[in-house]
């Protein structure tokens, strides 16, 4: 089976963006069956002990607030069940259990989660927008409450889903385990469907973030031209006039070389190694934007004497989950569900040097779409650095190691913290001779891919991550680190600091 990775899967009419609710008509593979949400293990766990803890993966992954059972696992449609499989209290013991049909008619109902919440209301103090703007109701209202109101009258999905980040956090704060990004998701992907305009400057302008792996591949041919146009002043003030794209930003810059251009210079994998494989999952803005962090993942797995492979990818559908563009997210995750199952098929696994995307394979794909082998590539995806810990005595590789003097300050992304991830650099980096390291807080940078990038959401964006920009200040040196790019622009835009990745840290203190 082949995929046309220049088919970018857009539809010019935009009559085709489906909610999830529509898999059972969605074209299957061919030649693959479907499976339906019953038959699928739990999804994403994190594999981490606890933070500042050494990794054991032989001591396997420990439940934690975030931890979520399989979509199945909402119990009964009717809410009416006693049990409550998400409270660890009333929850029957670890025994494999008979799927419970949670979707009798085959489709994505996430109504009976809703019971599981008992109105704390950690999800809304932990919420980065709620905490800015008064307007906004909050993750309890757009997840729980809008799928009961859905049960009693079928009511619409109420627009202020689109002002929701899909940082993630109300996640990981939940106790109770309600899939709350999982509805958020499903609650945006019915509004785009159903309640946007298709002609409307907004559902244009989303789409168009949404596809930026379109927009990068297009402007990867003239990198000196695009960036010389997207950097006129001209250019941004169209942008902000006539499709509501912030002229505050600065567009990223487009390598002269993509990291797959510089992969096929170089002949590919310096090392074959078929015991120790890794299919590396670059993401668009290490393709297009920033490929030395790519070169830096390569060049790290390959002085561990790990074989990489690149397979063929397409965005990890990030940008099109914040944007309830599941159609295109869709069509974008069968690519990559294809592609990195064979590499799997082959003794890789997959690591990802964004935190966005390795969440997205792990967590958001198996919630969202049936996918021959999405739970394979659920389980068997990782990030970068997180894979090293596991795999590798990094530690003890790090001991003799030096790079030139640097203060850094670390941000941990949002997405990091929903896997567990989020001390693993500071953890990893902080012995190392040369380097400080100083994390800036547990705050959300506010850019959110593309969320900052609208004009309409640009403040309220900037006044999320003031908190960060402060700590940067603060914090000895002028040089910022994140895994997830979103967050370096932001980072980038709020102090003019350098910013870099683990990755290249590593990089300059193992290899040669
Ligand atoms: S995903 Fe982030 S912005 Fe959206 S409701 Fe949850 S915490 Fe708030
Ligand atoms: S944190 Fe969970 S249980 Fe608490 S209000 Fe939010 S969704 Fe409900």
């Amino acid at each position: 089976m082949t995929h046309d990775v220049n088919d970018d899967g857009g539809d010019p009419d935009g009559d085709d963006e489906r909610t999830a609710t529509d898999h059972p008509t969605a074209d299957p593979q061919p030649g693959v069956p479907r499976l339906g949400r019953d038959e699928r293990p739990a999804a994403f766990l994190p594999r981490y002990d606890e933070p500042g803890g050494a990794v054991d993966p032989a001591a396997g992954p420990e439940p934690t607030a975030s931890d979520r059972p399989a979509a199945t696992d909402g119990g009964a449609v009717d809410g009416g069940s006693d049990v409550d499989e998400r409270d660890p209290a009333t929850a029957p013991a670890a025994e494999p259990a008979d799927p419970v049909d949670a979707f009798p008619a085959g489709e994505l109902d996430l109504r009976a989660g809703a019971d599981s919440c008992y109105k704390c209301t950690a999800c809304d103090t932990s919420c980065p927008v709620a905490e800015v703007d008064d307007e906004f109701p909050g993750p309890k209202f757009q997840g729980p409450e809008q799928w009961r109101l859905k049960r009693k009258d079928d009511a619409d999905v109420d627009g202020s889903i689109t002002d929701c980040s899909n940082c993630m956090r109300c996640d990981s704060a939940c106790p109770s385990s309600v899939p709350l990004s999982q509805m958020h998701n499903e609650a945006r992907g019915e509004y785009v469907s159903e309640r946007m305009q298709k002609l409307s400057v907004e559902y244009v302008r989303n789409r168009l973030l949404s596809n930026y792996e379109t927009v990068a591949r297009v402007a990867s041919r003239v990198p000196r031209l695009a960036n010389f146009v997207l950097g006129l002043g001209v250019t941004k003030w169209m942008n902000e006039r006539v499709l509501g794209i912030t002229a505050e930003r600065e567009f990223p810059e487009f390598a002269t070389e993509t990291f797959r251009e510089w992969w096929a210079e170089r002949g590919g994998a310096t090392v074959s190694n078929p015991d120790e494989r890794v299919a590396y999952f670059h993401g668009c803005y290490s393709n297009y934007n920033t490929p030395e962090v790519g070169r830096a993942m390569v060049r790290v797995f390959e002085s561990f004497g790990y074989e990489v492979l690149v397979p063929e990818q397409r965005c990890s559908g990030t940008p099109m989950f914040a944007n309830g563009m599941l159609g295109d997210a869709r069509r974008a995750a069968e690519t990559n569900v294809e592609s990195l199952v064979a590499a799997i098929g082959e003794g890789a696994d997959v690591v990802a040097s964004c935190t966005s995307c390795s969440l997205s394979l792990r967590q958001e794909y198996p919630e969202l779409f049936d996918l021959h082998g999405i739970e394979d590539l659920s389980d068997d995806t990782y990030e970068a650095l997180e894979y090293l810990r596991i795999h590798e005595d990094l530690s003890g590789a790090l001991a003799d190691a030096a790079v030139e003097p640097t203060d850094l300050a670390y941000h941990a992304p949002c997405h990091a913290r929903n896997q567990g991830l989020d001390r693993q650099a500071v953890e990893t980096l902080s012995d190392l001779e040369g380097v400080t390291i100083e994390d800036v807080g547990d705050s959300c940078s506010g850019i959110s891919g593309t969320y900052g990038w609208k004009t309409e959401k640009y403040d309220t964006s900037m006044e999320i991550g003031a908190d960060m920009f402060e700590h940067m200040a603060a914090a000895e040196g002028e040089v910022g680190m994140t895994e997830c790019p979103t967050c370096a622009m932001q980072m980038e835009h709020g102090t003019g600091y350098e910013i870099r990745h683990p990755l290249q840290v590593l990089e300059e203190a193992l290899v040669e």
